[in-house]
């Protein structure tokens, strides 16, 4: 039986950089920081595009009122757009208040289409607003979302430190850089007095990117005019004719910081892409890399080193006749395989499938 060939085409999506913002825990200002980062961007001139992974608690699209909903295209989605920023969320798929009883696997294969099946276009920057917590939706972003760099969210005081390191770990377990911290509602700062008041204590983020050797990104101030505007989804960065809020400054300054510390991870952001794909015979394959290297494949050498946690966990053996009755490209970053000894979970992505052709 031949190899079939692709069984849904890579998409040209082109993004230069993909970014988690996350915190571990609910109520920081973490979709608060992703959707002002992504404002903060966007009127520097970049093209941006905001992943809401939070299935259960989707509360990017009341911040960002859309002027055009998301479109389906075959089985591609073309994302929502809201102040020039294309978004996906699951808030377009269900009634606000509905209640979200779904399922976890649903909802790991929701973030799996978010991830893989949106036609973002070219963008310059894909913010992820990371659902709370480190459960098997976080794993599978991290495992799937290909993030150049996490950005973690915490307000000063330790309860909200003790969730925030373990979204860190979990990023440094699966090899994200963290770029650094971002420390929500720092400081209140009344207009009667010349300090300011700090109504969660002082220093918490600071401490965090000490204990991570990461920087701090900034310090956002607790300002009435962010869940005032949120909540009726205004801009902060649009003068209503009182000026802009005291929050609009300091998420200016986080976008400035986050530029010059990707700049400083370099080229890590870079993608391997390929070039061409041929099938040689029903075990073989040959790609065609960007950089114009050739690397020919065996699908029982691939079968060995399949990624996949079973595999990894139990090393099954493999002959030298392997097949597979599919394979697919996953977004424009990686290839899945269905071998016909049963497993179809690895997710080879361009670099692994770079470096094993320069093994071969
Ligand atoms: P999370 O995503 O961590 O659950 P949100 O971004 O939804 O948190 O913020 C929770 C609430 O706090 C929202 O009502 C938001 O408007 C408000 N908020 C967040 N940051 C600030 C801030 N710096 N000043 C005032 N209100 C804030």
């Amino acid at each position: 039986m031949p190899l079939p060939i692709m069984s849904s085409p890579i998409r040209e999506n082109s993004i230069t950089t993909i970014l988690a913002v996350a915190a571990g825990k609910g109520g920081v200002g973490k979709s608060t920081v992703a959707v002002n980062l992504a404002l903060a961007l966007h009127e520097k001139g970049y093209s941006i595009g905001l992943l809401d992974a939070d299935i259960y608690g989707p509360s990017l699209r009341r911040m960002l009122p859309e002027v055009r909903l998301p479109q389906q295209e075959g089985e591609w989605i073309e994302p929502a757009v809201c102040f020039g920023i294309k978004m996906i969320s699951m808030a377009f798929f269900r009634r606000e208040g509905q209640p979200a009883a779904i399922r976890a696997p649903i909802a790991n294969s929701v973030i799996t289409q978010f991830l893989n099946k949106v036609l973002w276009g070219k963008l310059d920057y894909l913010i992820i607003d990371f659902p709370p917590g480190t459960g098997d939706i976080q794993l599978t972003l991290a495992q799937q979302g290909k993030m150049s760099a996490a950005i973690l969210v915490t307000t000063p005081q330790e309860v909200a430190l003790l969730d925030v390191r373990k979204a860190a770990a979990l990023f440094t377990q699966m090899r994200v850089p963290l770029l650094g911290v971002v420390e929500n509602m720092s400081y209140y700062q009344p207009s009667h007095l010349v300090e300011p008041v700090y109504l969660f204590g002082k220093g918490g983020g600071a401490k965090l990117a000490e204990e991570e050797e990461i920087p701090l990104l900034g310090c956002i101030p607790i300002d009435p005019a962010v869940s005032f505007r949120s909540d009726r989804g205004f801009s902060l960065f649009i003068d209503d004719g009182t000026g802009l809020p005291m929050a609009a400054e300091a998420f200016r300054t986080i976008a400035d910081n986050v530029l010059s510390e990707l700049d400083k991870l370099g080229n890590r952001t870079q993608q391997r892409r390929m070039r061409e794909f041929f099938q040689i015979d029903s075990c073989h394959f040959s790609i065609v890399w960007d950089d114009g290297q050739k690397h020919t494949y065996s699908l029982s050498d691939l079968q060995k080193e399949c990624p996949c946690a079973a595999c990894a966990e139990q090393s099954p053996q493999i002959n030298s006749e392997v097949r597979a009755h599919e394979m697919h490209g996953v977004g424009n970053y990686a290839l899945k395989f269905s071998f016909n000894s049963g497993c179809s979970n690895g997710i080879y992505d361009f670099d692994m499938l770079y470096q094993l052709g320069e093994r071969q």
